[in-house]
């Protein structure tokens, strides 16, 4: 290890200062979507089975919601614009902005050039759980998703066909009617629902816990834009101790879309794409 220098203590007691302050930061109207949500009508559901995914469609102006039923599980979310799946969350972007996790009053922000909020969380059945002792949360933005790759490094060459990646491949190929080949470069770093996260202050590792979402919590979005959604049942189950395998106990997550009352959202519109003239300065 380096020696320390003789001011070591004093470079280490600056005080941090936050990368990307919010306050101006378009904010949403969660008024208006708090009156929105008062009366809504469920148009569609779409039952995700365990250690699997399926792919949903939600209109501009409607809301989800992702439902835990029958035991704990993990979910992890793609969401791409439906009329350009070129446009899509954008993780590492959206952690920047608010942080590891992600709840109600926060946004999942798009990729560049687009950079606009395409969902805002309006609501989160699991906001009571804050920041625990050690430093987890849930709904995390850190994870990318399980994947066979890293697996394949971690395990000598095994080989997992149901990480949610995979997942997540075959069902955006299924409803594109696509080789896996040509879905899989849409698949993208997700939203981990219920994922119950953090990093170890000793190491700094990235850390997993069981979840504490239990049947009936839910975690709900409004579509900014029109979605096509992704979501796979992680084969981590509640993430307690193991993924990619088999051996976690895992259930079902369900996608439920609902329709506000007409009119409710009158004078709203989707978010314009980044007003960035996109010149880079050549
Ligand atoms: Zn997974």
């Amino acid at each position: 290890m380096a020696q320390a220098p003789a001011d070591a203590d004093a470079r280490r007691a600056v005080k941090p200062v936050i990368c990307y302050p919010v306050e101006t930061l378009p904010a949403p109207d969660m008024a208006l979507y708090t009156t929105a949500r008062q009366h809504l009508t469920k148009v569609d559901e779409v039952l995700v089975p365990p250690r699997e995914a399926r792919v949903f469609s939600v209109p501009a102006g409607q809301f989800f919601r992702i439902r835990s039923v029958d035991g704990p599980q993990v979910g992890d979310l793609n969401l791409h614009n439906a009329r350009d799946l070129s446009e899509r969350f954008y993780s590492g972007k959206t952690r920047a902005l608010h942080g590891t996790h992600i709840t109600a009053g926060e946004r999942m922000w798009s990729s560049f050039p687009h950079l606009r909020p395409i969902a805002t969380l309006t609501h989160d059945t699991l906001s009571w759980y804050g920041i625990d002792a050690f430093g987890g949360s849930v709904h995390d933005v850190i994870g990318t998703r399980c994947d066979p790759y890293t697996h394949a490094l971690l395990s000598d060459g095994g080989q997992y066909h149901h990480c949610c990646h995979s997942n997540l491949t075959r069902s955006l190929a299924a409803h594109l009617n696509v080789p896996a080949a040509e879905a899989e470069p849409l698949v993208h770093d997700v939203l981990n629902v219920f994922m119950c996260t953090g990093f170890t202050r000793d190491t700094g590792q990235y850390f997993m816990k069981a979840s504490p979402v239990r049947p009936g919590d839910y975690l709900e979005f409004f579509a900014e834009i029109d979605l096509l959604g992704n979501l796979s049942a992680c084969p981590g189950g509640d993430c307690s101790s193991e993924h990619s395998s088999d051996t976690a106990a895992c259930y079902p997550l369900l996608v439920e879309v609902f329709a506000p009352r007409a009119g409710v959202l009158s004078g709203w519109s989707s978010p314009p794409v980044n007003s960035y003239d996109g010149s880079h300065g050549a």
